[in-house]
């Protein structure tokens, strides 16, 4: 059973959200003289779906889920920090994300006000599911898991994900960013059973439209009536929404050029005595464990090719994360490191 009382904080449950133009007149009107928009056509002079219905429709239909369980946000970051804003009480509440995991969880946490509670993850990036309930208080609002997990690309085990839904009463996040490059299936599935359970999702990874900056937020109905009633209330621009269902109505991303590439370039990279371990992935990225990563990055760089440096992340020292690119890329990455570790044998 939902307890909206428990979970979400009173200001939220209480506020009246803003009510536009759209909103206050749903039908089809001869002119439209109410949201003091320019009356002159050039494709963009109205405001955009509050609501996106179209985009959604669009969206559920691809992924097989319901329509009302699906919030938009503007990235997916929009929908993280919407969920952090209707439970978190600044100053007051708590949150629990991992640790190594993607960086925006802690930077929102802190523009909210909201403590950060951290639960390193087990050496093989495993959750360490003893220690993250026993960060849980009264105060702990959300938890916040990312599987596949960024930047590490280990799924959590559904075990210990079911594990936390079952004895944590609060909101539990799953961040699916990199979903749909798994093997695994979405906790989208579950949502009748755990009402407390939110999935992210994006258009920007797999689906090639990060400039269009769509973010999906799963959950059950009640949650996303309280998403909506605190967005920004056009908070998908109407070029984004047109031009993303198009996209998506389109023919679909590989899946299999991603697999195909990961594994090939995983091998490559296993081959090469610069590197120590390449960790196993279920995202278009490898994280790898160089002997040295600072000067691979530095000579990777000096080569015009941009990897993320990692290596200051827990239990990440020496980790350089790198993306699966095109064909083309990807050999232009390996003959790097192959032209390093010859420049490294011969120095040495
Ligand atoms: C890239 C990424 C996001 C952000 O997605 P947007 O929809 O582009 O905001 C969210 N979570 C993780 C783990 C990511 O890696």
């Amino acid at each position: 059973m939902l307890d909206l009382k428990q979970i979400i904080r009173p200001n939220i449950l209480s506020a009246k959200p803003y009510s536009s133009a759209r909103d206050e007149f749903k039908g089809i009107g001869e002119v439209y003289l109410d949201a003091n928009e320019n009356p002159f056509e050039n494709g963009f002079n109205r405001y955009p779906d509050p609501l996106q219905i179209n985009l959604k429709n669009e969206i559920a239909k691809l992924k097989g889920c319901p329509v009302e369980n699906l919030f938009v946000g503007n990235g997916s970051d929009e929908v993280l920090d919407l969920a952090i804003r209707i439970s978190c009480r600044p100053g007051i509440d708590n949150m629990i994300v991992t640790d190594p995991s993607y960086g925006m969880y802690e930077v929102l946490a802190s523009l909210n006000d909201i403590e950060c509670r951290k639960s390193t993850l087990n050496e093989d990036f495993s959750l360490n599911l003893d220690n993250l309930l026993g960060l849980i208080d009264q105060n702990t609002r959300i938890i916040i898991l990312c599987s596949p997990n960024n930047p590490t690309g280990n799924i959590l085990d559904r075990e210990a994900v079911k594990q936390v839904l079952d004895q944590f009463n609060g909101l539990v996040l799953i961040d699916e960013a990199y979903i749909d490059f798994s093997s695994e299936i979405s906790w989208t599935n579950d949502l009748s059973k755990y009402p407390y359970l939110i999935v992210s999702q994006t258009l920007s990874k797999f689906y090639g439209l990060a400039g269009l900056r769509i973010g999906l937020g799963w959950a059950s109905p009640e949650l996303i009536d309280i998403f909506n009633r605190i967005k920004p209330p056009y908070n998908i621009s109407s070029s984004a929404q047109k031009i993303a269902c198009e996209q998506l109505k389109l023919s679909l991303p590989n899946k299999a050029y991603f697999e195909r590439a990961k594994n090939n370039l995983i091998v490559q990279l296993q081959e090469s005595e610069l590197v120590e371990k390449v960790f196993p992935s279920e995202t278009n990225f490898v994280l790898v464990k160089f002997r040295n990563a600072s000067l691979v990055l530095a000579n990777l760089i000096k080569a015009g090719i941009v990897v993320r440096d990692r290596s200051g992340q827990t239990g990440c020292a020496n980790c350089l994360r790198i993306t699966i690119g095109t064909e083309k890329e990807n050999k232009k990455l390996i003959d790097e490191i192959k032209r390093i570790q010859y420049e490294e044998s011969t120095l040495n």
